[in-house]
């Protein structure tokens, strides 16, 4: 290549460069950012940080850290990062502003599904739990996630599994993570309730890989890996769980620093709930002793007040794009709300895909997990947050652009029919929604 072509490459990149960080940056600006780490496989020159709130954000490599996420060694065998070294490609921005889930969400139709106006498509949905009495113990709920990962790890139907755990030197942290064995899924059981973004790891891409992810990191990974004849075979199998939202890591610290464990001192293990269902809240410190707090405290008071702004406007907190997705089967009291009595633990699993239907049927054959058959309605009623959040979401949606924020577009879920029933809660959103905005931005000195 002569010296002009290669100036004239090199301007050409760094232009797409230019535009993607500028993108990137907007949503970030904007407080849409999920955190999910999708942008970073398609810029090499952006890493996930967590910034002055806690919360995760790409920036690029070179600027002032905060706080850099930390990054997991890549277990032997893994394979090379597919995008890492590779400069920013001609069709990034394209990519990023479809798969972004700041930019924009689309809600998937599966082949042969039915759709449930809040559960998202469904081709089948069971109760399930993990036959495996350890299994079912580490894990969140049931531990179907976990069981079917790793089943697919150890009869090679996946070569590697990317998932989430505690870092283990600062075990207050969480970290994404590639699995290669059942022993390492059994260590990424259970949910965690901090910033992690398992959609930055390059594996994430690959064919023979089973991802578990939050429902954003899914999206983000389906809409890159989807191609336009529309086949799945071999992309990533994609796992997901209904998902809250994600608290800022603050909350983890200073709930940790309550219960004893104050920063810069040392913990040897923390998590925040599994082992029993839901479990509990727990620190373990290097003289063996520990502190705990029940869900209702832990998730209840400290960490769900403290989700961040982009989880409270999400339209897809159950998991759509996903293959398989599994949810906390809660009991219900006769008023229909969730009981959070420890129990055996116990999986609400919906297959969305045919492939993902064929994954749970020889999951069951293979005595992996155990199931009995369920209505996605009785789902739907032990999951309130879910099910206002979506149907009040338009209100929520309308009062922050009434107030001048930007908020992404949402296709295909319905929000306004859902809303409608709803009127007058939705009315209220709205209004709450807009005049904490506007005292936002005033504060800021943004115009309305
Ligand atoms: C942020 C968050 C919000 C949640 N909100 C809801 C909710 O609204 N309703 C509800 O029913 N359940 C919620 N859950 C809990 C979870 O969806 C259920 O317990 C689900 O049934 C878990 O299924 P399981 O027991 O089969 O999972 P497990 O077998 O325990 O597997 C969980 C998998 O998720 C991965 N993982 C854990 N934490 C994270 C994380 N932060 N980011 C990415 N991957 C992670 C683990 O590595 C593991 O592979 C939430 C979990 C999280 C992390
Ligand atoms: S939502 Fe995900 S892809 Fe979008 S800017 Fe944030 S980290 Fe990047």
């Amino acid at each position: 290549m002569t010296a002009t072509a290669r100036a004239s490459t090199s301007d050409a990149t760094g232009a797409r460069t230019a535009a993607l960080r500028a993108a990137v940056a907007r949503v970030v600006a904007s407080g849409n950012c999920s955190g999910c780490g999708a942008c970073t496989l398609l810029d090499p020159g952006l890493r996930m940080r967590l910034d002055e709130e806690g919360n995760l954000r790409p920036v690029p490599v070179d600027s002032q850290p905060v706080d850099t996420q930390p990054v997991d060694p890549q277990p032997a065998g893994s394979p090379q990062a597919p995008v890492d070294s590779a400069p920013v490609g001609p069709d990034a921005l394209r990519r990023f502003e479809e798969a972004c889930p700041g930019v924009t969400v689309r809600a998937v139709r599966p082949p042969s599904t039915r759709r449930h106006p809040t559960m998202g498509p469904y081709l089948r949905v069971w109760m399930a739990w993990a036959t495996d009495t350890d299994v079912r113990f580490r894990g969140s709920s049931g531990g179907a996630l976990t069981a079917i990962a790793a089943w697919m790890l150890e009869t090679g139907q996946a070569a590697r599994m990317v998932g989430a755990r505690a870092d283990t030197q600062e075990p207050r942290r969480t970290v994404s993570v590639s699995i290669l064995s059942r022993e390492e899924a059994l260590t990424a059981a259970g949910s965690r309730y901090a910033p992690t973004a398992s959609a930055s790891r390059p594996e994430a891409l690959l064919p023979g890989t089973v991802m578990v992810g939050k429902p954003c990191e899914v999206s983000a990974i389906r809409a890159l890996t989807s191609r336009p004849d529309g086949r799945r075979d071999d992309n990533p199998v994609l796992l997901s769980f209904f998902c809250a939202g994600t608290p800022s890591q603050h909350a983890t610290d200073r709930l940790a620093a309550q219960l004893g464990s104050p920063a810069g001192t040392p913990v040897t293990d923390l998590w925040y709930r599994g082992r029993g269902w839901p479990g509990r809240f727990t620190v373990q410190r290097p003289d063996g002793t520990s502190s705990d707090a029940s869900y209702d405290e832990s998730w209840g008071s400290a960490l769900g007040p403290a989700t961040q702004w982009r989880c409270k406007i999400c339209p897809d907190g159950v998991g759509e794009s996903a293959d398989i997705t599994a949810a906390d089967f809660w009991e219900s009291d006769e008023k229909g709300y969730p009981v959070f009595a420890d129990g055996d633990g116990r999986s609400a699993l919906i297959a969305r895909t045919e492939r993902g239907y064929d994954i749970v049927l020889r999951a069951i054959e293979a005595g992996v997990i155990s199931v009995s058959t369920i209505d996605l309605d009785e789902l739907a009623a032990v999951q309130p947050l879910q099910t206002t959040r979506r149907s009040t979401l338009a209100g929520r949606l309308a009062g922050a652009r009434l107030a001048g924020d930007s908020v992404p577009h949402f296709r295909g879920f319905g929000l306004l029919a859902l809303a409608l029933p709803r009127l007058r809660e939705v009315v209220r959103v709205a209004r709450g929604t807009y005049r904490r905005a506007r005292d936002r931005r005033a504060a800021a000195g943004l115009r309305s």
